[in-house]
């Protein structure tokens, strides 16, 4: 998608902290992060919504959160405790819509949204 950040990410359009990668998808810090460890990984694919994943694609979120557990371990939160969301639409909380899980951590997380 032309306009979309994430994908112009996924392009290297636009430069990102990496945190990891493999052939279908990508992680990068957050740019506004809300803890000490906060990550996003997002398929490379343009998927706007969770809500737009067909049957055939769900298999990107298994990707997905193997690689949310790789990273809580390589940053060190795995044992102490992390969170793992996925905002969908508006009242959901997304702001950008490509598909993105949030890994956040390294303090105690007390409400809701961290
Ligand atoms: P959402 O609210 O859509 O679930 O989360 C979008 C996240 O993307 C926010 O936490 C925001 O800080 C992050 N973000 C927005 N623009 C950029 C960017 O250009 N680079 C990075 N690394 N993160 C971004
Ligand atoms: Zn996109």
């Amino acid at each position: 998608m032309k306009d979309c950040i994430f994908c112009k990410i996924v392009r290297g359009e636009i430069p990102c902290s990496k945190v990891l990668e493999t052939e279908r998808i990508l992680a990068f810090n957050d740019i506004h992060p809300v803890a000490p460890v906060h990550a996003l990984i997002v398929p490379k694919e343009h998927i706007p919504t969770f809500m737009d994943l067909p049957e055939d694609k769900m298999d990107i979120l298994v990707e997905m959160h193997r690689a949310a557990q790789r990273i809580a371990r390589e940053k060190g939160i795995a044992e102490k405790g992390f969170r793992v969301t996925v905002n969908v639409n508006p009242d959901g909380g997304q702001l950008i819509f490509h598909l993105h899980m949030h890994v956040f951590g390294g303090r105690k997380l007390t409400d809701a949204m961290g």
